[in-house]
């Protein structure tokens, strides 16, 4: 796969729209030199493995272990989740399921925040990852020092922030949300008259603020995957598919959720397929999705969005290369030797269970 530079497409035109806490070494910069460094050596997405299968199957049970898996993962891993009583969900529910598990040793096949995540919550049961690898744009752009320092320049704001963030930043903040309970939460805060400081992604935080109305400050973070979507392209697809129904992960540039007919969460995009009478679905997020999405909407026909464009700026064409990370064999290993744990230092993990506490109490009142 080519990498290619940081371009300026539809998303970028976005970066001087917004209030931004730019970071002063460059989070594109860093998240460029990651890519070149990871995308390269990204497993290919794989299929069938019976064999391989079976062996992580028994494994998981010599081990009392069960696979916790994000709808963005393989589709082999997603179906290999539900077939051995695990779980394929969005970053909230893969946080619940595995809380409430019976499992000893929960096998987080995601990228780390989902895995220190995991941790945090259940400090008492092993977390293991098929890569310690697999990281987020939006984590990487979002160091704990600058955002430290950002924070501090902000005394007065309440600081929330997206659940794609490492332990430590959530240990600053006074909310952890997804992009599930973002607009939520958020408007819970500004009916209190709270002014918010937000971070990381900055098209999340564009559009919740659009959404709520609420005073926001903005991290100048994004995601890679969904950055690339165009506007442009989507447009012209409709041409050939007038009928269909555009759904957009709000991760995407605003002039894309602009255009869409449903903007919501991974779980509300699935559910939007199901409801939406339409007999196609144009998707703008990761199709990892469309494993799920097609068990919901069998009959209909799922496009995935352009990002390349006229431009040809792809660079992860609508496949994260973090999740592309997890691959059967990746799986098996881990649960063969039990490697690749994660651990997250307890002064850290104590102060960040406030935050996704927060989250995890305001998505169950
Ligand atoms: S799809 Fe985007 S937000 Fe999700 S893990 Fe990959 S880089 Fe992060």
């Amino acid at each position: 796969m080519n990498v290619v530079p940081w371009a300026d497409g539809e998303g970028s035109e976005m970066t001087a729209q917004v209030e931004s806490g730019v970071s002063k070494t460059n989070p594109r910069g860093l998240v460029q030199s990651h890519l070149n460094r990871l995308i390269t050596s990204s497993p290919a997405i794989s299929s069938g493995h019976n064999d391989i299968k079976q062996q992580i199957k028994a494994r998981l049970i010599e081990q009392n272990a069960t696979i916790i898996a994000h709808y963005y993962t393989d589709p082999s891993i997603q179906e290999l989740a539900e077939a051995s009583g695990g779980v394929v969900s969005d970053s909230l529910e893969m946080a619940r399921f595995g809380k409430d598990s019976d499992a000893q040793t929960l096998i987080v096949a995601g990228v780390a925040f989902m895995g220190e995540t995991a941790k945090i919550l259940t400090p008492e049961k092993r977390v293991l990852m098929p890569s310690l690898a697999a990281t987020c744009s939006l984590d990487i752009g979002c160091q704990i020092g600058e955002f430290n320092e950002f924070c501090d320049e902000h005394p007065d704001r309440t600081v929330v922030v997206y659940a794609n963030t490492s332990a430590a930043v959530k240990a600053r903040a006074d909310w952890v949300v997804t992009s599930s309970i973002a607009v939520d939460v958020v408007e819970h805060l500004d009916s209190l008259g709270q002014k918010i400081l937000w971070a990381p992604d900055k098209y999340l935080g564009g559009y919740v603020k659009k959404q709520t109305g609420a005073d926001m400050l903005l991290w100048d973070g994004s995601c890679i995957v969904h950055e690339e979507f165009k506007a442009q392209g989507i447009l012209d697809l409709l041409q050939v598919y007038p009928d269909a129904a555009v759904l957009v992960h709000p991760e995407s540039p605003q002039i894309v959720v602009d255009i869409a007919d449903r903007v919501g969460s991974t779980s509300q995009l699935i559910a939007a397929a199901r409801e939406l009478p339409n007999p196609q679905m144009i998707v703008a997020t990761d199709q990892g999705i469309f494993y799920k999405m097609r068990q919901v909407v069998p009959d209909k026909e799922l496009l995935i969005a352009p990002t390349g464009g006229s431009g040809a700026t792809c660079r992860s064409c609508a496949n994260c290369p973090w999740m592309a990370m997890n691959s059967l064999e990746t799986l098996l290993s881990c649960v063969e030797t039990l490697s690749n744990e994660v651990f997250v230092d307890p002064t850290i993990a104590r102060k960040a269970m406030v935050s996704l506490d927060r989250m995890m109490q305001f998505q169950g009142s």
